[in-house]
């Protein structure tokens, strides 16, 4: 899971959201998802295109069809256990695109993400028209303005060459537990997505390095260019790409060959 850079709000968002405001708002009552409706699909498509056809939160490559507008804060019904017992929507960020992301229906459905919110204790739940973030403290990665890559580590399960490639909460983070859970972003069959990547695209891409073989200097060239190509934003699974080549080459054979690992 990486930082997602989705640009500016395009304009005719801005205009479905104040005509929608104003009808809900005249509603009375806080909006069902129903009352909520769909217009907020409208920006769908150019999420799909901004996040490089891209799940905000397992990173797998989809199809924009039967997958999702996800709105990270949910828009009619909230479930924010451990931190807070409200259960109120944020129906009033239904439109709004910093709230709005491309997910699949996998990590956005049940039994995973749908409307679960995990406030830490001690938060105070966002009241209607209020915008974050307030005294919320979110236990879910927001993609939109922290990368996934400070909370979550991922890591072979065993030390066998096959081993299965799983997500971890990196240095015991919260947010990286709990967005793990919420997401389910270690279900089996993305377990075996992870460790195909692994096997079949990092892997190949680090022998040829040729460490140990090469002079330093080409180790050092062929290093950068594996990086950009490995760890551009467009590519599936880059968070975990980032850790596989942090485990094939560490830090201390890193330093041995002035090799630079940047998190993108
Ligand atoms: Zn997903």
């Amino acid at each position: 899971m990486i930082r997602v850079q989705r640009g500016a709000e395009p304009s005719e968002l801005a205009t479905v959201r104040a005509s929608e405001l104003t009808r809900v708002r005249a509603l009375g009552h806080p909006p069902s998802s129903e009352e909520v409706g769909t217009r907020y699909q409208t920006v769908g498509d150019e999420l799909w295109r901004r996040q490089d056809f891209k799940c905000c939160y397992c990173e797998s490559r989809e199809q924009r069809k039967r997958n999702d507008v996800e709105h990270f804060r949910p828009k009619a019904r909230a479930q924010r256990a451990p931190g807070s017992t409200a259960t109120h929507g944020y129906w009033w960020l239904a439109w709004s695109w910093q709230n709005l992301y491309f997910a699949c229906r996998n990590c956005n459905q049940a039994p995973h993400k749908l409307d679960k919110f995990p406030l830490a204790p001690g938060s105070v739940a966002l009241t209607p028209e209020q915008h974050p973030p307030g005294q919320e403290q979110p236990l879910i990665i927001d993609p939109g303005t922290e990368s996934g890559i400070e909370h979550i580590q991922f890591r072979p399960r065993s030390p066998a060459t096959d081993a299965i490639w799983a997500p971890t909460p990196r240095g015991g983070s919260a947010k990286g537990l709990h967005t793990i859970r919420v997401c389910g972003l270690d279900r089996d069959d993305l377990l075996e997505l992870y460790t195909a990547h692994v096997r079949q695209f990092v892997r190949p891409e680090m022998d040829r390095l040729e460490l140990g073989t090469s002079s330093p200097g080409s180790v050092h060239d062929r290093w950068a260019e594996l990086t950009r190509r490995v760890l551009a934003p467009s590519m599936p699974y880059v968070g975990l790409s980032f850790d596989a080549l942090d485990h094939f080459v560490p830090e201390a054979l890193r330093a041995q060959y002035g090799l630079v690992l940047t998190p993108p």
